[in-house]
């Protein structure tokens, strides 16, 4: 079984639902949502809601602290590269991989250990 968490929204404990709703009768409070899992920000929030709450406290410093975007970025020809691959059925005969440039749709074969290597790019920019 895999260990309870809690949503990491700022004001989820605000948001007045039953199953917030807990603790001995007569001493409830609404209480942030505690789950194996949630289906929002990257598994850290129980909804939208709670993953916009966190973003108006605390958006304007995470980006400052990971980096603010202060010019456009350019796709260009050496970062427009992206995988896929030509679906072959269920037969043994495995998928094509390839890798596409999405602006001179030029292609150029992959094998599939490339195509699963997520740290394997033709990509040489942002
Ligand atoms: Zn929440």
């Amino acid at each position: 079984m895999s260990e309870l968490k809690y949503c990491q929204g700022t004001k989820c404990h605000t948001h007045m639902t039953k199953d917030r709703l807990k603790g001995q009768q007569g001493n409830k409070t609404f209480q942030t949502r505690r789950r194996s899992g949630f289906y929002y920000g990257g598994g850290n929030f129980c909804s939208y809601n709670c993953q916009a709450d966190w973003f108006n406290d605390f958006g304007d410093r995470a980006i400052d602290h990971f980096g603010r975007t202060t010019e456009a970025k350019h796709l260009t020809e050496n970062n427009a590269w992206v995988k896929d691959y030509d679906w072959r059925g269920n037969s043994d005969t495995s998928h094509r991989h390839y890798y596409l440039n999405r602006i001179t749709r030029e292609q150029r074969p992959l094998t599939e250990a490339q195509y699963n290597d997520t740290n394997y790019t033709l990509n040489t920019g942002e």
